[in-house]
């Protein structure tokens, strides 16, 4: 034992520490510390904070490990929790702790540094600091209806998250850990970001936070060898054209070099017109990519919620590799849109399914697992890739397509009873595809 410190020498815990709450001790000699001991108590559901040294956010401090908290049966029911420190750092230190995830994540009585090694659960990274390391995957392009991964036709299966919007409640899977997750026991291939702009909490009122999630989900994607679509998740994108072409170009400087990010310009636009609303503004955002990163995937909505594949082919967008939104929700879009969706084909434009779901247009009512299996079949026959919506355990208003049950965990690591009907079906369909 080193040093032993009262959390709040004024008060008799730390309490009503929340993500982004952060609390700071000056001159901390931390020459030989290997792990900090928590004595902590907390209720309610997990939490998640860092330990920083010479800097009280993650942009400015260096970041020596990250702990999980979970429940110790009450607030006032302290016990020691021990942190290793990833790495050592000597002599006198402004330490902090700094909320990452959650709120309550720890009344904190006392914390004492150690020289005895522990563990924790790992190092988020930086979301402006970009991916570390990367793993580069095959390229994707497109030539005629076709979208090739390493000149090869394939189709690729993974997930949606839910809207990004702060207060929406689906930000808190925003992070690495639920990407690593999918990966290793979905066998995700590809991961979609779903950017709010519109409505409270969304990028146009919110772009700092929002930005923020999508450059986590995306530097995760590449440190895990997935492929990520960074979606302008808006249904009247027409009308935010400027701040589309500004998110973009950043986004395709950033990350135009790595073979891993896709980009999709318009989520789904509403019933309007083709070739005067859509095609325009798609034009002026693909230029725009397109000065920053000569050839990673776009793909654009179509009209009527991304279902009008068939309007598009009619007068598709010139350049290369781009492709085309088709969304279906198998409770409601049946064999009527596999036939739009085979006169595009046959048009000559490549279709991408950036989402759908195994139940009706809104998200809710019963699973349809036959017509979900007819879909399965057609998207593998015409390779064509796709992500389910969503990645998220959002039950109230009757939504039935989210994957997670209520209250599961947002590190991942869910067994079948925290995954809904839903969540089971499309896992199993994803593991196998
Ligand atoms: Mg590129």
């Amino acid at each position: 034992m080193l040093e032993s410190l009262t959390a709040d020498p004024t008060q008799q815990a730390v309490g009503y520490f929340d993500a982004g709450s952060v609390i700071c001790y000056n001159n901390i000699d931390m020459t030989g510390v290997r792990s900090i001991d928590f004595l902590m108590a907390k209720d309610g559901s997990e939490g998640r904070f860092a330990i920083l040294v010479g800097g009280n956010n993650l942009n400015d401090g260096n970041n020596l490990g990250e702990k999980i908290t979970s429940a110790t049966g009450g607030w006032n029911n302290y016990q020691l929790m021990k942190v290793g420190l990833s790495s050592q750092v000597s002599g006198n230190q402004t330490l902090c702790f700094l909320g990452l995830l959650g709120g309550g994540i720890f009344n904190l009585d006392k914390f004492t540094l150690s020289d005895v090694p522990g563990q924790n659960d790992g190092v988020s990274s930086n979301p402006d600091d970009g991916p570390v390391g990367g793993n580069q995957l095959p390229k994707i392009t497109t030539q005629g209806n076709k979208v090739l991964f390493g000149g090869q036709q394939q189709s690729i299966a993974g997930m949606s998250l839910f809207w990004s919007n702060d207060g929406w409640g689906a930000e808190k899977y925003y992070n690495a850990d639920v990407v690593r997750w999918l990966k290793q026991d979905w066998n995700i291939k590809l991961i979609r970001a779903a950017m709010g702009i519109e409505g409270r909490g969304g990028y146009l009122e919110s772009p700092e936070s929002n930005k923020a999630r999508v450059k986590t989900i995306v530097n995760a994607a590449i440190e895990n060898g997935l492929y990520v679509i960074i979606d302008w998740h808006s249904h009247n994108a027409e009308t935010q054209k400027s701040q589309a072409i500004a998110f973009f170009s950043e986004m395709a400087e950033t990350y135009g070099a790595y073979n891993n990010v896709i980009y999709e310009i318009y989520n789904e636009p509403l019933q309007v017109s083709w070739s005067g609303v859509i095609k325009p503004y798609a034009q002026d955002v693909i230029a725009a990519i397109r000065a920053k990163d000569p050839d990673n995937l776009i793909i654009v909505g179509t009209p009527s919620w991304s279902q009008k594949v068939d309007e598009a082919s009619q007068d598709p967008i010139s350049g290369v590799n781009i492709a085309y939104t088709l969304h279906f929700y198998s409770a409601t879009h049946k064999q009527w849109l596999r036939d739009a969706a085979t006169t595009a084909l046959n048009r000559g434009i490549p279709l991408f399914v950036t989402e759908w779901g195994t139940v009706d247009a809104e998200a809710k009512g019963n699973v349809d697992t036959s017509e979900t299996q007819a879909w399965m079949n057609f998207l593998k026959q015409n390779g064509i890739s796709h992500a389910n919506w969503s990645l998220h355990d959002k039950a109230e208003d009757g939504e039935t397509a989210s994957a997670l049950a209520p209250g599961a965990s947002i590190n991942g690591g869910w067994n079948e009873s925290q995954l809904t009907e839903s969540g089971r079906l499309v896992r199993s369909i994803i593991k196998s595809w």
